[in-house]
Order: C-alpha cells, then structure tokens, then sequence
C-alpha cells in the first residue's frame, strides 16, 4: 500500500479508512465520473434556538469545489467560514438552490492581531460582515460566528463590541443569529471554553456554539454539551479527529487494524459513529478532501449505531494516541510557569502531521511569541496530562518540526 497521500487508491483508502486519510492532504485526488453520488442520508438536527435543521455534517469554504454538489446531495446544508467565497467562487450549485435551503455562516476575527493579542472591534466587525455580504452577493448570512472567542468570563462581561456588531447587522437584514468558536486560553491567563460559554449561555444573545471535542476528552465538555442542550444552545464540536491522520499514514498502526476484529471499520468511521450516538451534540466539523472520505463520514453518520470493531477501533485508536497525541485539553497550561500555549503549540503539530498541512502550522507556529524553546524541562506540567505526554520532549521534536 502506498503511504503517499496523493497516490493513495480507492482500494487503499478504504482500507485505511477515509477520514484517516482526510486529513492527509489529498485534495489532489482525481475525481472520476464512476464516483456515484452519496445518497441523502445525513440526519439532520435542530442547531439550538437557531432554530435551523442543520445536517450532522458540517461543509467548508475550503472543500475541494468538486466535492460541494456531492455534499448538497448528501443533505450538507451548514457551510462553516462561508464568508470566504465571493461571488465567484459560490459554488454553482448553490446559486441553484433557493436561499433559504442553505445555511452560510461568516466567521468574524478580532482586528489588529491575531485571536490572543487582537482586540474586538464594533465598528470593523460590522463592516467586515457588511462588505462580505455584498461581495458574495449572499442577500444576508444566516449566522455571525465570532471566531476562536472571548479569553476569559471578564472580557465577555467587558467587550459587548461583537455582540453589538451582530445587533446592528441583524437589524439591516444582514445576519439572522449569533454563534461563536470558543478556544481555551489559560496560556493567556484566561478562561477555559466551557467556563466562558456557561456564562455566555446566560448572559449574552448567543444561539449557537463550537469547540474543541473528541473521544477522550475531559468530562466538562460533556457536561457543557448537556448544558446547551437543555438551554437549546447549538453544538458544533472541532477538532474531533486526533490521531486519526498520522495513524493512517503508520505502518505498525495499519498492521494491527488488518486484525479481523476491526473489519468492517475504521478509527475515523469509528470516531463519526461516536460522536454522533452523542444525541445532545448537533453536528461536527471533519475535514474532508476527497470524495470516500465524505462517503465514508456520511456512512458512518448514517449508521445507527456502533458496532464491537467500532468500540474495537477507538479502543485501538485511543490506546495508539497515549504519549503520542495531544487531545487539546488544555489541562496542562496552567501548571507550565513559563506560560507557553502547550496545547496551540500541540494543535499546530496536529494539523501538521494529522491534516499534512505543514504551510499552515508552519505559518501559526511562526507567530508564537513563546514557542516550544521557552520550556526549561522543569516538568511541572507532566502529572496534569491524561494522555501521559512527555511535553518538554514533545515540544523539542514540534519545534524541530515547524521551527
Ligand atoms: S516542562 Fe516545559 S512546558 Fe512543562 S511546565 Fe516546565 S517549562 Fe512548561
Ligand atoms: S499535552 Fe496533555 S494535558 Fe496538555 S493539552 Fe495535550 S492532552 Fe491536554
């Protein structure tokens, strides 16, 4: 089997599972005419007080264009970072569709830096979202997500700038709810995700939320998912699919999940069927780039349940990730007195070797101001970690990655 991601066959990427691969890189594909289209099959829930039925999987602006009639097909009708098309690169197919079919949703940045130094600003996020709408000639987006999120409980309390921007926009017509993206920022010395959404979920007009979420993660994102949903919040969860790309690309992995106990399916299927019998999470964000990879994550959002070589593969899957990948808790950050962002500097190694996109880490990693050469290998944040990291030594063999 070739390990190169853009020489990988159908045959072989069933074998290693396509959502594995996803993230490999391979965008490159070919598309060919025998591909049939998925069938409509994805369920569909309702994103919290949005109100909107929202299918499980959520669409990109940054899938390959091929693949976007495929997932209007297959039931996808949420597209995540919308406000990166214009009016040109819309894709075709949904110019077709009335516009009330489809949910586009714009992301909005802080202004002036990045999303730990940059700051929020009324009046630039509203012409942001004003000058995006008129540009992608969209009539209006159907959500105003602030992206990566407040730092702490205080500056949700003090910044009402986002929130006032949505206001002024949803007035014109321009957007219709409020979501937002929540990181941790301990590094900063702010909040975790789920303290600033419990206090968001309260206190401010926010419908909808998304972050960080995958097999193995602490207990509180659970109970934040049982929390929205019994305040009819939407759920979207991130970054779901740890370990999954580098275990498709390692030998020794590929070798024990030839065992017949897995067969039938795959870490990746496997990590869908898990995070979709979570009945209270609405919808998940997988990156796709090839067309067996949507397949397969429609197939296995489709299934009704997990079977034993599904409980048997994440079982695999999570025994593979012990000491080797970071799940982005943030758990650890705290205790780390030279206050690094452990889990950014782990993420941008995530998106490295899970996703092969090295531009990109490279590029985040490069805008670090304490990277993984700030650690004096005191130790101190060693016990904190449930996946048993060695970090200093992690943060070595990262910067000599992307450094
Ligand atoms: S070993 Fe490095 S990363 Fe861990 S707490 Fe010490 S300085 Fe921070
Ligand atoms: S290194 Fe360990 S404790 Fe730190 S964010 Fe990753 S999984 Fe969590």
């Amino acid at each position: 089997m070739s390990h190169d991601p853009q020489n990988l066959s159908r045959r072989d990427l069933m074998r290693i599972g396509a959502t594995g691969v996803a993230a490999a890189s391979i965008a490159g594909l070919p598309v060919t005419a025998a591909e049939k289209a998925a069938p409509d099959k994805l369920p569909k829930r309702r994103y919290g007080r949005t109100g909107l039925e929202i299918g499980w999987l959520v669409g990109a602006s940054d899938w390959a264009k091929e693949l976007v009639p495929r997932a209007v097909s297959a039931g996808v009708n949420y597209w995540h970072k919308a406000q990166a098309w214009n009016a040109n690169t819309l894709p075709p197919i949904l110019k077709t569709l009335p516009r009330e079919s489809y949910y586009l949703e714009c992301v909005v940045d802080r202004v002036n830096g990045d999303h730990t130094r940059g700051r929020i600003d009324e009046e630039q996020h509203y012409q942001f979202v004003k000058t995006r709408v008129k540009e992608a000639g969209v009539g209006y987006y159907d959500v105003f997500k602030f992206h990566f999120g407040y730092h702490s409980v205080d500056d949700a309390k003090k910044n009402p700038g986002m929130v006032r921007a949505f206001e002024r926009l949803k007035k014109e017509g321009l957007v219709k709810h409020l979501a937002i993206s929540q990181h941790h920022y301990p590094s900063i010395g702010g909040d975790m995700a789920w303290e600033i959404l419990d206090y968001l979920a309260d206190n401010r007009p926010y419908d909808a939320t998304q972050f960080f979420y995958t097999y193995g993660d602490r207990k509180e994102v659970q109970e934040w998912i049982d929390v929205a949903k019994k305040k009819d919040i939407g759920t979207i969860a991130m970054k779901t699919m740890g370990g999954v790309g580098r275990a498709a690309h390692d030998a020794k992995f590929q070798k024990l999940l030839a065992d017949p106990k897995y067969q039938g399916s795959t870490p990746g299927a496997a990590m869908v069927k898990w995070l979709n019998s979570n009945q209270n999470l609405t919808a998940a964000v997988i990156a796709t780039k090839n067309f067996d990879q949507f397949h397969e994550n429609v197939g296995a959002a489709a299934s009704l349940a997990m079977g034993p070589q599904d409980h048997a593969a994440l079982s695999l899957l999570s025994g593979y990730n012990k000491g080797l990948t970071c799940l982005l808790c943030a758990q650890c950050v705290t205790s780390c007195p030279e206050h690094i962002g452990i889990s950014d500097i782990f993420r941008y190694e995530r998106y490295a070797r899970d996703y092969r996109e090295f531009e990109r880490a490279r590029s985040e990693y490069a805008a670090l101001t304490r990277n993984g050469t700030s650690c004096v290998g005191c130790g101190d944040c060693l016990p904190t970690c449930s996946q048993e990291i060695d970090i200093a030594a992690k943060l070595k063999d990262v910067h000599r990655l992307l450094g």
